[in-house]
């Protein structure tokens, strides 16, 4: 298999996939430049291995061919003044005229193809049109985690015409890095934490780390759904009626398995989902009528610290209480210190999931983690134990 540090970029025209997918404001503007960020270092080591980068992705949801409001020539100055080069533009991503814009393309030169989805042929995956933008390059450099599970021409059907010439770009191989080092091979004991508002969101995900985790730690709404299927009283907490039965199961699959789950002993209840509600800490189990839980309570947080504090590998994912109302945090915010306490003793840990990734950024412990993943759906894929089509399409 190749990699980005080893290849030797030298005179070739390099098809980088990334993910410029980034939101614009009325003026065509970009309002969060964080994706162009995250794909330089990628595009710079192959304008300094003495290649051409000529840059792919997809950009909003056009639906019915080229359209000026989708057009890459937005990101064309942003993009630019980030990687401190000027970047040309190609007025499609396929075809004669493109093909001979990228081929005449002299080292350090860069390209960037017109939006990808302006061609149906993208998102279905069609392999001739896959071939067609193969023609504009010597080798294919995946470093879009984002799409990884989706089979688009560009995200993994293209990797047949590059069989020694592909391999991944930094973000999407430390993603992959990171993810191996809590799935494939942990550092023991292995703990997850699942939080969130939902059983149903999350089952998947709960399934596969059954087989792999030491601690499962279940947090947040969910929490509810568990207790009432134990035969507890939840007031007007969250809980999904249609899962009890799925909550049993997985604590039963657990035992079978040798996996502690843990789970709240005691919870924050309120008597309005408000921040100005009643508040009082009452056993998990026994929630009076016209309360709910919104927080771990005390001697839970106390646990599910000492757990993860003896934990070598962390995966966190979703808050174990609603964290956007400061009355509610306080467990999260636990969880998070006891990662970042964890992690500066030697553990690994990841974040991963829009809300764990809010809570790190919202308490400021972003520094103290081993890897923040941003991935969205391309993660929780994984971490459901799928096989990514745009990490295999390259490993393959
Ligand atoms: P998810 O997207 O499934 O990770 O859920 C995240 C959401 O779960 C956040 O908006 C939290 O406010 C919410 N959440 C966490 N704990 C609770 C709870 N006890 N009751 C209701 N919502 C919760």
């Amino acid at each position: 298999m190749q990699t980005i540090q080893s290849y030797d970029f030298k005179g070739k025209k390099a098809l980088i996939r990334v993910d410029f997918n980034v939101p614009l404001n009325e003026n065509f503007e970009v309002t969060d430049d964080t994706r162009i960020r995250a794909a330089i270092p990628t595009i710079k080591k192959v304008i300094e291995g003495g290649g051409s980068p000529v840059i792919m992705s997809h950009f909003g949801r056009p639906k019915d061919g080229p359209n000026d409001k989708y057009s890459m020539r937005h990101l064309v100055a942003p993009f630019s003044k980030l990687l401190g080069t000027e970047v040309k533009l190609a007025p499609d991503c396929v075809g004669a005229e493109v093909k001979a814009i990228a081929q005449a393309l002299k080292p350090g030169e860069v390209l960037l193809l017109e939006n990808l989805r302006f061609h149906k042929g993208e998102e279905k995956g069609d392999v001739e049109f896959a071939r067609q933008l193969a023609e504009n390059g010597d080798c294919w450099i995946n470093d879009a985690f984002g799409t990884a599970h989706r089979a688009h021409a560009s995200t993994a059907v293209m990797a047949q015409f590059f069989p020694n010439d592909k391999m991944f770009g930094y973000l999407i191989e430390s993603e992959v890095e990171s993810l191996n080092k809590v799935l494939k091979n942990p550092q023991r004991p292995l703990t997850a934490i699942m939080g969130g508002a939902k059983v149903s969101s999350k089952i998947t995900i709960i399934e596969n780390l059954l087989d792999q985790v030491d601690n499962l730690i279940l947090g947040g709404g969910m929490t509810f759904t568990f207790m009432k299927a134990k035969g507890g009283t939840v007031g007007t907490s969250i809980c999904e009626e249609d899962y009890l039965e799925t909550a049993l199961n997985i604590e039963k699959l657990a035992k079978e398995k040798g996996v502690n789950i843990y789970m709240a002993s005691d919870v924050v209840v309120a008597d309005a989902f408000s921040p100005d509600a009643n508040t009082q800490v009452v056993p998990a189990n026994q929630i009076p009528d016209g309360w709910m839980g919104l927080d771990a309570g005390p001697e839970t947080i106390a646990r599910f610290k000492e757990v993860i504090e003896n934990s070598g590998t962390i995966l966190w994912n979703g808050p174990v209480g609603v964290f956007e109302m400061e009355r509610f945090a306080k467990g999260s915010r636990e969880v998070g210190n006891a990662i970042v306490a964890a992690t500066a003793k030697g553990a690994f840990s990841l974040v991963g999931g829009g809300d764990s990734v809010a809570c790190v950024n919202q308490f400021g412990l972003a520094d103290g983690v081993s890897y923040i993943s941003t991935a969205g759906g391309a993660l929780l894929e994984y971490l459901e134990g799928k096989n990514l089509p745009g990490v295999a399409a390259v490993l393959d």
